[in-house]
């Protein structure tokens, strides 16, 4: 596996798959690589003859510093886990690489990035959908792979491919949840056990199918949920998003459809 950090070393490290003409699958992450990450990359490693792994904490994405400063970060536990994945390329880029002095274009998703995450956090999906465009333009993947688990984002990604005209595929991945049922998520590791206990009422409740039924386990559990409801997202789907002590959390289950 190469690592590299620079856009002018990625360009370099793909350049013979380019000129091969070799299809290149992309997996975006923000690193804090779990069992939920690797399922991306081995669902890439399967499709396609180039697997890229970017890990990069995109500040655009955050609107609370403070969430920034305290986002997981281990590179080299990373490296390690997305060689064994069968990653070729590893691109670690910093922030001014990717958005450098002077750096002033945005992509402004609208439609699948109203409300839900884009109320809660706004300009989260502007930072989303120009990271990923920006992935997009440097890596020329012929698929990009994303988690069900943020399933508003992949509507989002879905949407700014089909408006933009963009030559790639968005293939998704179920999410990965530990046995306990818990989504596995980078933010995972700032639950205290008495948290993670009381985290496990978010899966519970998506697991009734129904919000009133949800709000009820949650509020048992003391957690008033930022939105819980059925949201279209590729089907009837209930999401939920709330925060854990410091830790704020989504997850998602889909519906099925009553025929
Ligand atoms: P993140 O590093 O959290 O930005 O996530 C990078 C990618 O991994 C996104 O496409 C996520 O949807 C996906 N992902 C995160 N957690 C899970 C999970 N538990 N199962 C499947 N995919 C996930």
């Amino acid at each position: 596996m190469k690592r590299v950090q620079t856009i002018a070393e990625l360009r370099r490290a793909l350049e013979p798959a380019r000129l091969e003409g070799m299809s290149v699958g992309l997996v975006p992450t923000m690193g804090a690589l779990h069992a939920g990450h690797v399922a991306l990359l081995q669902a890439a490693r399967a499709e396609n003859d180039v697997v890229v792994a970017t890990v990069f904490v995109n500040p655009a994405q955050f609107s609370e510093t403070s969430d920034l400063a305290a986002y997981p970060r281990d590179l080299e536990a990373d490296a390690r886990a997305a060689e064994a994945a069968g990653t070729d390329v590893l691109f670690a880029p910093d922030a001014a690489e990717l958005y450098p002095p002077g750096f002033a274009t945005w992509i402004e998703p609208k439609g699948a990035a109203e409300g839900l995450e884009g109320t809660q956090r706004p300009g989260h999906f502007r930072g989303v959908a120009t990271v990923c465009v920006k992935l997009f333009s440097l890596v020329h993947p012929a698929r990009a792979y994303f988690g069900r688990k943020d399933a508003q984002q992949v509507a989002v990604v879905r949407q700014v491919v089909r408006d933009l005209n963009l030559e790639l595929e968005i293939r998704t991945v179920e999410t990965v949840r530990d046995p306990d049922g818990l989504a596995l998520s980078s933010r995972n590791v700032r639950l205290s056990p008495a948290e993670r206990t009381v985290a496990l009422a978010i899966p519970r409740a998506l697991a009734t199918g129904d919000p009133a039924a949800g709000r009820a386990v949650l509020r048992d559990a003391g957690i008033e949920p930022e939105y819980l409801e059925v949201a279209d997202l590729d089907g009837p789907t209930l999401v939920v998003a709330a925060q854990v002590g410091a830790t704020r959390l989504i997850d998602n289950t889909p519906l099925r459809r009553i025929v």
